[in-house]
This record gives C-alpha cells, sequence and structure tokens, in this order.
C-alpha cells in the first residue's frame, strides 16, 4: 500500500515529531526533514493539567498520529519540544513558566523519553520559533540570526554559526527582560523597572493607555460604557490605527521607538546579518515596523559597516511545532 512511511523509509529521512506546548495550545506534529508538516494534531484541554497528565497526553497524541498515518516510532527520528518558560537545556528540566500550572524543575524530557525508544529534546518556544525562522523562514541563507518574538511577552533566540546559543543554562536570550528605560514608570514581571517587556509589549498596552490619556490624547475609538484600561490589547489597538486614532498611533509609534531601541542593542552585541521580528504585534502593520527600522537606523547611524537585514517573520503560525521538530536536525 502507498503511504506516507513507504516514501520515507524510500529516501532513507525520518520524520521528526514536534510538539509545541502552548499556554493557550497544545500541537503535536509529524514534519517531513524539509519543514513540511505532515499531520497534526491541536488541543486545548492541557492548560489546567498538572505536569504528570501533560506527560500523558503528549505520549497518547504522538501515538494516535504515529498510529493514523500508520508510522512506527523506529520511522521517528525523534522528539522535539518547544516549552513556553525556562529550560535547563542540557538536562531536559523546565525551570519556570508563566503560562502553565507547575513545571517548577520538572524533568520533561525523561519524563516523555521514557515512554519512547528515541531521543527527545526540549528547549525554550522562542529558540524552536528561532531555529524555524532560520532553516524554513526568513533565515533562509544567513550563518547567524536574532529573532525576536512580539506579543504578549516578549522573546527571543539566538542563533550563531548555525547553532542556537543557549548559554550557560539555557535561558540565553531573554531580550525581553533587558532594561531599556530605568526610569519607565512600570514595573516588569520580573520586578525590575522599565525591561523592554515593561515597555513595549502586549503586557504594558493598558499602562500606556492610561498614560497617553492622562497626556491628554483622546481616542476616536468607540470604547463601551463599562471600559476599563485592562481590556486594551494589541486588537484594539489594531482597530484604532484602522480609524487613524490618535491615541492608538501614539502607543503603537511609542512601542516601536523602545524596540528599536532593543534591536540596536541586540546590533550591538552581536552584529548579526539579520534580525528577524516576529509575533502577534507585528499585525500592526507598516507604521509599526517602519518606525522600528527608523529608530534603530537613527541609533546606529554610521556604525553600521555591514547590510543589516531587519525582517519580519516568514515561518507563519506553525513555526513553533516545525521549530520543536526541526531541533533534532541541529
Ligand atoms: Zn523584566
Amino acid at each position: 500500500m502507498p503511504g506516507p512511511s513507504r516514501h520515507y523509509n524510500k529516501n532513507m529521512e525520518k520524520f521528526l515529531c514536534g510538539v509545541d506546548l502552548g499556554g493557550t495550545k497544545l500541537s503535536v506534529g509529524l514534519v517531513h526533514p524539509d519543514g513540511r508538516i505532515h499531520d497534526k494534531i491541536v488541543v486545548y484541554d492541557h492548560v489546567n493539567k498538572n505536569e504528570t497528565l501533560v506527560v500523558d497526553q503528549i505520549t497518547r497524541l504522538i501515538r494516535q498520529l504515529l498510529s493514523k498515518n500508520k508510522i512506527k516510532e523506529s520511522d521517528l527520528r525523534g522528539i522535539g519540544i518547544g516549552f513556553p518558560g525556562h529550560v535547563r537545556y542540557k538536562d531536559g528540566f523546565t525551570l519556570t513558566t508563566s503560562n502553565l500550572k507547575g513545571f517548577k524543575n520538572f524533568p520533561l524530557r525523561e519524563s516523555v523519553g521514557k515512554n519512547f525508544s528515541m531521543p527527545v529534546l526540549i528547549d525554550n518556544d522562542a529558540n524552536a520559533q528561532a531555529f524555524c525562522e532560520f532553516k524554513f523562514g526568513a533565515g533562509i541563507g544567513y550563518d547567524s540570526l536574532i529573532f525576536l518574538t512580539i506579543s504578549t511577552g516578549i522573546g527571543a533566540g539566538i542563533i550563531l554559526d548555525n547553532k542556537l546559543y543557549r548559554g550557560i543554562t539555557g535561558t540565553a536570550g531573554e531580550f525581553g527582560h533587558t532594561i531599556v528605560d530605568p526610569n519607565f514608570d512600570l514595573v516588569c514581571t520580573c520586578g525590575n523597572r522599565g525591561c523592554l517587556m515593561a515597555c513595549a509589549c502586549g503586557l504594558s498596552l493598558p499602562h500606556l493607555f492610561r498614560k497617553k490619556t492622562e497626556e491628554g490624547f483622546r481616542t476616536t475609538l468607540s470604547l463601551p460604557d463599562d471600559f476599563r484600561y485592562t481590556q486594551v490589547d494589541g486588537k484594539l489597538l489594531k482597530e484604532g490605527l484602522d480609524i487613524d486614532d490618535p491615541l492608538s498611533k501614539a502607543i503603537v509609534l511609542e512601542c516601536a521607538d523602545y524596540i528599536g531601541i532593543g534591536i540596536y542593542n541586540i546590533f550591538q552585541i552581536f552584529n548579526p546579518p539579520v534580525i528577524v521580528l516576529g509575533g502577534g504585534l507585528l499585525s500592526w502593520g507598516e507604521i509599526y515596523f517602519n518606525r522600528i527600522k527608523s529608530k534603530f537606523y537613527e541609533l546606529a547611524r554610521d556604525m553600521i559597516f555591514d547590510r543589516i537585514e531587519i525582517t519580519q517573520s516568514e515561518a507563519g503560525s506553525d513555526a513553533g511545532l516545525i521549530g520543536a521538530a526541526a531541533l533534532l536536525l541541529e
């Protein structure tokens, strides 16, 4: 019977299994070594489960996917798991997460690994996305890349000379917690004042909306009677941009300036050939992206000696899943 496994054995290329363990969804997929998804299962009911139940669920979903596609465990090269938080890469422990219950010092790699007879890797989800971008997206053709994802929080991944750079623990690339404005009025989730994340991501938008209102900006958005600042998110400001709302525009430009400062710092540290930006807030469009770039070039001035590309993610919404699987190719 013709099928994926025969095609695949013929080519002597093994499938990769990717697991994107997110704060909202859990995706498990079979991925070709060229980054194409062969099949995937997505569930949303893992969020309130404890670590053991999540491990059971991941195991079950992988087995389900294998049997549905008539693929044997031995046809897989291994399992790569992307985790939404800090990871101790060397020993496969999760350290902290603000997106799931538990997972403090939890041996995730070993717990999943004992259910299978193949290699299992775990890494931070932004590292997985960065690696996907590097192998199959905007990073094709480069040997180094810095990836920044800007949504509710800010995550990042560093690729130097074709390898992810993880630091001694595995937590390198937390650009969201680099301090860009020590006098900023909002304290970050980490407890410090003026982290890039406190100034310029989804978490900071309610604060910025209030601040701009107090500075005298008026919004032309039609807000509900029971409007509260906590309802302000990237989507609302996108609606504001679409109707040329001065308040929304002021916030978006301020956020862009801080990201411009952030990537200027990244440029000075790494001198990378390409910086890739992804995440939900990029849906703010050209006004946002162009302002980020102009702030960067204003700061970098005559210190750029070779072309640096500042570009947007091309890997799409499955970047976390494909990237987790692709960790096996590193
Ligand atoms: Zn911080």
